[in-house]
């Protein structure tokens, strides 16, 4: 069955070969979706958006400028005529300890992560409130519940945690239009945010953390998002889900 058939999505951060925003538009696409990948690089974008078929397009966008995703937005419904479902997945991490944050340091990670996810959010929400239907999915992390992680930086904790915050609000807020919002948690997930950066030694430590005795798949993410994006999510807003091999029980 497919769970998307005649919808189209937009997808932040999305050119990231082995990235969450890449395995999510790929399977949105296999569920009869029409996906537009945004990201930085409008070639990269491009490449990502036909490596997953015809239908799809790709978009240069960078969420922290807010005429970027205005613009993005108005090309997305030139293109498609609608947008359904916006996954708000661009994100960066710094690892640095608390002492060491720069303002700006401060100011590029939560302008990604989080005033990014505010404009994207903004440039769909009249459409979506014409058409009394949206869905906002919008990508947290579990750094946000825990309050550190081995890559993101507290400041990327602050900014994940402001995202969940920003969920809810929206949730309360565009629930009468007919607009859900709800966030992801994803554990640790093997994707170039956390590759390459670990010894053995760090890599045994972080799966002895986690029940389930693997790191996620980019793909574990694409099927959370699928289900928040879909009508099997219906009656849910407000939600985070955890996706991350039991690493908070
Ligand atoms: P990734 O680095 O593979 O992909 C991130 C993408 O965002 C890249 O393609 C990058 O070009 C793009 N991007 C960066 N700044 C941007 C901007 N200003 N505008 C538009 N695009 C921009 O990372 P990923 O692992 O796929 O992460 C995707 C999301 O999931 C991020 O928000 C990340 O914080 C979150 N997350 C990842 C993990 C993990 O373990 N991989 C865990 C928790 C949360």
């Amino acid at each position: 069955m497919k769970l998307l058939e005649g919808q189209t999505a937009i997808i932040t951060g999305a050119a990231s070969a082995r990235g969450l925003g890449k395995a999510t538009a790929k399977l949105f696409a296999e569920h009869g979706c029409r996906v537009a990948i945004l990201d930085l690089n409008a070639e990269a974008a491009e490449d990502a958006a036909a490596d997953i078929g015809e239908a799809h397009i790709g978009l240069a966008c960078d969420v922290t400028r807010k005429d970027d995703c205005v613009a993005a937005a108005a090309a997305v419904l030139e293109a498609f005529g609608q947008i359904d479902i916006v996954v708000n997945n661009a994100g960066i991490t710094q690892p640095l300890k608390i002492m060491d944050i720069t303002h700006e340091n401060y100011d590029a990670v939560l302008d990604v992560n989080l005033l990014g996810t505010l404009n994207m959010s903004q440039a769909v929400i009249p459409h979506m409130r014409e058409r009394k239907t949206g869905k906002l999915v919008n990508m947290s992390s579990v750094s946000a519940q825990r309050g550190g992680g081995i890559f993101g930086g507290p400041h990327y904790s602050a900014a994940k945690a402001g995202v969940l915050g920003l969920t809810k609000a929206m949730a309360r807020e565009l629930a009468p239009d007919g607009i859900r919002s709800n966030a992801i948690c994803p554990g640790f997930i093997a994707t170039d945010i956390t590759g390459g950066k670990l010894t053995p030694d760090m890599m045994t430590g972080i799966l002895a953390g986690i029940p389930m005795g693997r790191a996620g798949e980019a793909s574990d993410v694409a099927g959370c998002a699928l289900f928040l994006a879909s009508d099997l999510s219906a009656y849910v807003t407000g939600s985070e889900v955890d996706v991350n091999g039991g690493s908070l029980i």
